[in-house]
């Protein structure tokens, strides 16, 4: 039997259809399509693709899973390396990582790891079944390290992939969160129709579940602070609070009504629930014509979300070239199919307002010039070429920088000129016993990248702890 050539498509709702709700666009693998695609993996002996992946992943071992018809015993696979399958399964941009190094992409389509990821896990969760294996767990317990305290702060991927593993060692972990929930941009930032909270939700349930103790609406910095943390008796403390200080452009009227930090935008939106006003208090005004400036998933995200909330034409105002936009393929060709225009080679210069509101948002033409330090051609500005766009709403999208509040009121712990934390090639930061990772070090970057983060730090506090003089 010859092995098909292209990924088995999966199936998704209508662009029509879809921008009138906000359910998970892609259906998902069925069982039969799961054993179609999963019999296009060739078992490769050097499993490139594991190479690919952040976490690393067992790849080839939970594919023979599936074709052997074990769904289960692929989850345990899984969950032996990632603690947020079904997260990543769906938000990773695997055409980068895993699915890159696939041998099938050679000269086909590579294998769609990333799918059969998600549809182990759905199917795992669905059934009940999606326990880690307890014998497994009991045999990674070290009995030095039963019941000593560790902190973890921050409950995005990077601070729950930290405490799973932090518990699987026997390690007794809380995670201290400055919001009324868990998640970080899992549940504020990546949008219902992309990763429906109810999977955020069992994701953290099954890490609740290894023992992990979770304290909400606990800003570290301001109502406790690294010093008091250990005070309580913590010995080690992970940081993982993310990037969540938006970039502004710094351009006239970003201060007029209407004008949205893309963070604030979809804060609102999908943990304020004001897709769901006037049920919810949140309101979300975009009228008819939004701007949103960026091009990466965060802007990407925007644009889709104030197509659902009803504005009638939505615009992509990017400097750069179609090649050189940030966000997924995948999520640059949902945007398109629902309607979403791009103005590319655009460069906002100016918001006009009538009476306090946005009226107009003035943009300046760019052509691309030699390539810069990122190795991308550099957009240069046509002389007088600006133009008005006509909008009731702009979204600024052009990236985060690490909110101060910690860093600044923790004493001897050093940081960048941006704001993120410095550490070294073990996470350590420039403090003892305290280790970071996520976007909070990197800048803003990957769900995949925070959790390989999170588990490299959990390797350096376990030999800190190991090590300790006290011990
Ligand atoms: P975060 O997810 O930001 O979590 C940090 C947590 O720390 C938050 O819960 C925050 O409330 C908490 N915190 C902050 N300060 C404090 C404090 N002082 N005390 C206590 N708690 C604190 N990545 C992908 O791989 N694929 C995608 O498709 C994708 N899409 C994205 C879409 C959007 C809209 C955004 C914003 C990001 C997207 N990303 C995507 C990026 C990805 O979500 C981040 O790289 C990832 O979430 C970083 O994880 P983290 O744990 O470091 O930080
Ligand atoms: Fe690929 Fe991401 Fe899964 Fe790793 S976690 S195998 S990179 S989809
Ligand atoms: Fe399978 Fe591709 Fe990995 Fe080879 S490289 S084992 S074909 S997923």
């Amino acid at each position: 039997m010859s092995l098909q050539k292209k990924k088995t498509p999966m199936r998704e709702q209508d662009p029509k259809e879809r921008i009138k709700n906000y359910k998970e666009v892609p259906f998902g693998y069925n069982d039969q399509e799961a054993l179609m695609e999963a019999e296009r993996c060739l078992q490769c002996k050097h499993q490139p693709c594991v190479d690919g992946c952040p976490v690393k992943v067992p790849i080839p071992q939970f594919m023979q899973a599936i074709k052997d018809g074990d769904v289960v015993e692929a989850n345990q696979i899984i969950k032996t390396k990632n603690s947020l399958p079904a997260v990543c399964g769906r938000v990773c941009p695997q055409e980068e990582q895993c699915e890159d190094l696939c041998v099938m992409g050679i000269k086909n389509e590579p294998v769609a790891i990333g799918r059969l990821e998600r549809y182990v896990s759905d199917y795992n969760m669905e059934r009940g079944s999606d326990k880690s294996s307890s014998k497994e767990i009991e045999k990674m317990k070290i009995p030095e390290l039963k019941g000593r305290k560790v902190a973890v702060i921050g409950s995005g991927p990077a601070g729950l992939t930290a405490a799973a593993d932090l518990a699987k060692y026997g390690l007794k972990v809380t995670i201290f969160e400055a919001l009324h929930d868990t998640g970080g941009v899992l549940r504020y930032g990546i949008p219902e129709f992309r990763l429906p909270k109810s999977i955020v939700d069992k994701e953290v349930e099954s890490i609740k579940e290894l023992g992990v103790e979770i304290k909400l609406n606990i800003v570290v910095g301001k109502s406790l602070t690294v010093d008091e943390i250990f005070e309580q008796g913590y010995e080690s403390i992970f940081i993982g609070v993310g990037a969540g200080l938006p970039r502004f452009l710094g351009i006239p009227g970003e201060n007029l009504n209407g004008v949205y930090s893309a963070n604030e935008f979809l804060t609102r939106v999908n943990l304020m629930k004001a897709f769901k006003y006037p049920e919810y208090k949140t309101p979300v005004i975009v009228g008819d014509k939004v701007a949103v400036v960026g091009a990466g998933n965060v802007a990407m995200d925007s644009a889709r979300t104030a197509k659902r909330l009803g504005a009638k034409d939505v615009y992509i105002v990017y400097r750069r070239a179609r090649n050189q936009m940030p966000a997924r393929s995948e999520e640059i060709h949902h945007a398109e199919e629902e309607g979403i225009e791009l103005k590319l080679l655009n460069n906002p210069v100016a918001i006009h307002g009538k009476d306090g509101c946005i009226d107009k948002m003035e943009c300046l033409k760019m052509e691309l010039g030699e390539k810069d330090d990122s190795g991308r051609r550099r957009p240069i500005p046509i002389e007088d070429s600006n133009w008005m766009l006509d909008v009731d709403t702009v979204i600024i999208a052009i990236g985060q920088n690490p909110n101060p509040l910690l860093t600044k009121n923790t004493k001897d712990l050093d940081t960048e000129s941006w704001g993120g934390i410095i550490v070294d090639d073990t996470q350590q930061t420039s403090r003892e016993g305290v280790y970071a990772g996520g976007d909070v070090v990197t800048g803003a970057a990957t769900v995949i990248k925070a959790m390989g983060a999170g588990k490299q730090a959990v390797e350096s506090i376990k030999d800190y702890l190991l090590n300790k003089k006290d011990n």
